[in-house]
């Protein structure tokens, strides 16, 4: 066993040191992207339940790789949370973020709310609450403008001091959405204790709402505890008009989804909002 054990061994430790060379590379890759400004958000429009007009828009990441072209979040954010990249590029995505709801208040582009996603890492280990203050501090955006989403992982992980730090964000004045509703372990009682307004339906329940009963049964479920509790909540991930239908009949307070827009550019959703305001 031993012979053939060791074999096996360096089978995998080739393996596994390739592995972590590519690691290593995407890791450095990343810290020279963000040095270079090689990073820049999309931004897709949410509407509002009742009047279909743009209340929000939810900023998303990307990253103009000069060797792979445009990099999608999943193939680099799991990377950035394991190394920490994700602290520094978190903070550049708010001063981004907050720095562009300012750029086009002050041309006078109807306003809308900005969301930002928030890692668990940046939840957890980051000093959220003083970053987010000095990127509002800077832009000088109203609090009411942006809103985190935080998903229910980074906060079941140690409920006390996760109310601690929601009540911090929470005095600063921006709203709080609980992002991806319904997959992680989220627990009644927790969100009974916890200051958030939204609640973002995962798009994998809306995906398969007009041909799976149990997916419907969970939406009406999320619709109705968000109700109860006074949370708007959100639905993300609409693809057909049917979906929308159906929301909008179960009182659902906002949309989003490829049915509507999908992630767009800044010179993109400039255009739209305009248009919108016009209308
Ligand atoms: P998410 O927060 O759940 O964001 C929504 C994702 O769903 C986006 O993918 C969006 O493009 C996609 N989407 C929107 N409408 C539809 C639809 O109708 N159908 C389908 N199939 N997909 C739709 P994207 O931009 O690839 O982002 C993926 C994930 O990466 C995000 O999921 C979020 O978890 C993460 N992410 C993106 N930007 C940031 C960021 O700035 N910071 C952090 N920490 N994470 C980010
Ligand atoms: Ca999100
Ligand atoms: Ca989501
Ligand atoms: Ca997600």
């Amino acid at each position: 066993a031993k012979s053939k054990g060791s074999g096996d061994f360096c089978f995998y430790s080739a393996q596994l040191n390739e592995r972590l060379h590519e690691r290593m590379q995407l890791e450095f890759r990343l810290r020279r992207a963000l040095e270079r400004e090689e990073f820049f958000l999309e931004y897709q429009p949410i509407l509002d339940g009742k009047t279909g007009r743009i209340n929000a828009v939810e900023a998303l990441l990307r990253w103009n790789d000069p060797e792979k072209g445009r990099v999608m979040p999943d193939s680099f954010i799991p990377l950035a949370e394991d190394t920490g990249v994700i602290l520094p590029l978190g903070e550049w995505v708010l001063r981004t973020a907050c720095a562009k709801v300012r750029q086009w208040q002050d041309a006078g582009v109807m306003p809308v709310r900005m969301a930002v996603n928030i890692s668990g890492k940046q939840f957890t280990q980051g000093d959220l609450s003083k970053t987010v203050e000095e990127a509002l501090q800077q832009s000088g955006v109203h609090p009411s403008w942006l809103e985190l989403e935080l998903t229910e992982t980074c906060l079941i992980h140690n409920v006390e001091e996760t109310v601690k730090k929601l009540f911090r964000l929470k005095g600063l004045n921006v709203s709080l959405a609980i992002d991806d509703f319904g997959t992680g372990y989220s627990s009644l009682q927790y969100l009974k204790n916890f200051p958030i307004d939204h609640l973002k339906i995962d798009r994998g329940f809306i995906n398969k709402l007009c041909d799976l009963p149990d997916d419907r049964a969970i939406v009406d479920a999320i619709i109705g505890i968000a109700k109860a509790m006074d949370l708007h909540v959100i639905a993300e991930g609409v693809e057909t008009r049917q979906q929308a239908e159906y929301l909008a009949g179960r009182g659902c307070d906002e949309f989003q989804g490829y049915y509507f827009y999908r992630p767009l550019s800044e010179e993109k959703l400039l255009e739209v909002l305009s248009s919108e305001a016009a209308a």
